[in-house]
């Protein structure tokens, strides 16, 4: 079986994460415990869960120009991904994230997106071969809608399946939705694009059939997540673990199920294979970091 082609167009980010023991109060500074670098953004995030599972994967996207573009770019390579689609902005900083953790877990982050602000329909129209070449086609909204909205516009074009992740949130018009074959969000993202309350799952369910998208999968956090399509509405559970982090669950399930169909899977056994790729990350910490090798989701049998 081909292993098939992924397309991810979206955010690059340098997560910057600093351990604290209480978050600083307004004009305070504080020693932090211990400071760690690592790549980050949706966009990223899950074009590397994808490649981890052996799928082929490009990216489109934008770095700054500092030293950490460099170091993203390495750590894309060592993750096989090709990077010929991302641009590199002059005078402007590669997105990043300011992360602070506190003793009991909690967090405080700033995300200042720098470059990634810059990808414009102009990256999609130099790069449609990479369009071409692949099979699905993965985007979220860490970028600007209008390259979003391009590059749809662009995958249709081509065939191409579409898998769109619409977080962070933001009003999305009908035309955008109906050009959607997979619709992939959480229940706080499904309740503020429906206005049903995530309580209520029937609800809620018939309000996602309701989109003009073809499909959707609703993740459901620890309780699995529901493939819905049309009249069918099918849930699954979760892999029963014992969760550690559960940062970067979401990306490790969009990523997953990614792979999948562009080797030609069904969507339900994408679903199925994608709950056990995010199960496992659940188990590790960090995002990236926590992300399984196609090796390793073999060897993850319960
Ligand atoms: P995050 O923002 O934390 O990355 P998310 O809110 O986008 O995640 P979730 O619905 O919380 O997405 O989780 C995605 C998938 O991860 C779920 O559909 C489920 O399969 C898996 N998952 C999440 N939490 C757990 C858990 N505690 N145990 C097992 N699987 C989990």
């Amino acid at each position: 079986m081909s292993n098939g082609s992924v397309l991810v167009v979206g955010s690059l980010n340098m997560d910057l994460v600093a351990q604290v023991q209480d978050m600083p109060r307004i004009g305070e500074t504080i020693i932090g415990h211990s400071f760690d670098r690592m790549m980050g953004g949706k966009g990223a995030n899950q074009a590397v869960a994808a490649a981890r599972l052996g799928a082929r994967v490009a990216m489109i996207g934008c770095f700054g120009s500092d030293a950490f573009a460099g170091d993203m770019r390495s750590i894309l390579a060592k993750e096989r991904i090709e990077t010929d689609g991302i641009r590199t902005v002059e005078n402007v900083s590669t997105g990043t994230a300011m992360i602070m953790v506190d003793r009991h877990g909690d967090n405080s982050i700033i995300v200042a997106p720098g470059a990634n602000r810059y990808l414009g329909p102009d990256d999609i129209e130099r790069h449609t071969e990479l369009f071409e070449s692949s099979d699905v086609v993965v985007l979220q909204l860490e970028i600007p809608l209008e390259t979003v909205l391009h590059s749809v516009a662009a995958a249709r074009r081509f065939g191409k399946t579409v898998v769109f992740n619409p977080a962070p949130m933001q009003g999305l018009s009908e035309e955008l939705l109906r050009d959607i074959d997979y619709l992939i969000l959480n229940e706080v993202e499904a309740e503020e694009l429906t206005g049903a309350p995530a309580s209520e799952f029937d609800t809620l369910a018939k309000r996602l059939a309701a989109l003009p998208c073809k499909h959707v999968v609703l993740t459901l956090g620890g309780d699995g997540a529901a493939y819905i399509s049309g009249s069918e509405v099918v849930r699954y559970p979760a892999m029963k673990v014992h969760a550690v982090d559960t940062t970067g669950a979401g990306d490790s399930f969009i990523g997953a199920f990614a792979s999948r169909l562009a080797r030609g899977d069904d969507a339900r056994d994408a679903v199925k294979y994608a709950i056990k790729v995010a199960a496992i990350t659940v188990t590790k910490l960090g995002a990236q970091a926590a992300l399984p090798t196609e090796e390793e989701t073999k060897q993850f049998d319960l």
